[in-house]
């Protein structure tokens, strides 16, 4: 237990760094008011103290901006041509994250254009995060410096911090991440630092034995984020990590991204709908007519009522699971 709780970890970070979800959590009228200027700062403590924690520790940290993914820095690779000057006063790799990080940020910030702001580009952090996993554990046999630094890494993680709402546009992307980093074994942490719950990251942390933190305190970052994050999952073990009680295991229909309580299957290929379809839009299968008017009768919108508009849906009908219909090809 002892030689495996001493191994090295990699942590990736992705940072969601929406300008306008940033302003809204810095208002005065927020409760507890966070600028990005505070985030980052205990941020880079928090990056600090895991590089600190053991020498062979690794780290990666990803930006997510509106409609773009950056890598913005990591330990394994020089990112920038000029290293930062060297100062007495500070630990050279703590002064190395934390300049580049911050050099990086305010690139990117600063090259955003005025006017329409696009929804941050969360699943391409969160795929340049698992493939830089990839990529450092299982280094390919072609490459010749097989260092000792690219050698199997236990437990590697991802910790996600969030402020932007679920885009229910991302669903799939989202759930084929989550697919791979279970295959990975790749444990996905996630600290919703402003705004809702994200109902898909919820189920990210979930599905990958991560831990989903809402950030009740908002003055208190840093340390919920050393208490919760640091430790690695082989140490948490022995740890009582604090993990969300109540999952959202609510899924986005296919056909128009919304996010539904009461969905259809389709038998075949298990792509979800929020209304009988005729025909699978993503394999194809045709359903009988038999069924599709049985499901619809069975709908849990009365019958006789005007059809709702689909937006109504989240709302107005209560959870449920729908009866199944075994025969093929068909809805259940
Ligand atoms: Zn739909
Ligand atoms: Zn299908």
């Amino acid at each position: 237990m002892d030689s495996e709780v001493d191994k090295p970890s990699h942590l990736s970070v992705i940072l969601d760094l929406s300008p306008t979800q940033w302003y809204l959590s810095a208002r005065a009228t927020n409760p507890y008011p966070l600028t990005i200027g505070s985030f980052l700062s205990q941020l880079l403590a928090f990056l600090n103290a895991h590089i600190g924690t053991k020498n062979e520790n690794t780290l990666a940290v990803f930006g997510a901006f509106p409609g773009k993914s950056v890598m913005l820095y990591t330990s394994t690779e020089a990112l920038v041509d000029e290293p930062p000057p060297l100062d007495a006063n500070s630990y050279p790799p703590f002064r190395m994250v934390d300049t580049t990080v911050t050099r990086q940020i305010l690139r990117e910030l600063d090259a955003i254009e005025p006017g329409d702001e696009p929804p941050c580009a969360l699943v391409g952090a969160l795929t340049k995060a698992l493939c830089y996993i990839n990529r450092i554990t299982l280094p390919s046999t072609s490459s010749t410096n097989v260092a000792e630094g690219s050698t199997h890494l236990p437990d590697p993680r991802i910790l996600i911090l969030s402020v932007s709402p679920d885009l229910s546009s991302s669903y799939i992307p989202i759930m084929n991440a989550i697919f791979s980093a279970q295959k990975l074994k790749v444990t996905i942490d996630v600290c919703k630092i402003y705004g809702a719950d994200t109902v898909f990251l919820q189920q990210a942390a979930h599905l990958t034995n991560g831990s989903y933190i809402y950030l009740e305190r908002r003055d208190a970052l840093l340390q919920y984020l050393i208490m919760s994050f640091l430790p690695p999952p082989l140490v948490r073990k022995v740890l009582t990590v604090p993990r969300q009680d109540k999952i959202d295991f609510r899924a986005a229909c296919f056909c128009h991204k919304n996010i539904v309580d009461v969905g259809f299957v389709c038998s075949v290929c298990l792509s979800i709908f929020c209304q009988p379809v005729p025909v699978c839009s993503t394999c194809r299968t045709k359903f009988p007519i038999k069924a599709l008017q049985r499901l619809k009768s069975a709908c849990p919108s009365p019958a006789p009522a005007p059809p709702r508009p689909l937006a109504n849906l989240n709302n107005a009908v209560p959870r449920t699971t729908e009866a199944t219909n075994h025969s093929t090809p068909g809805l259940r």
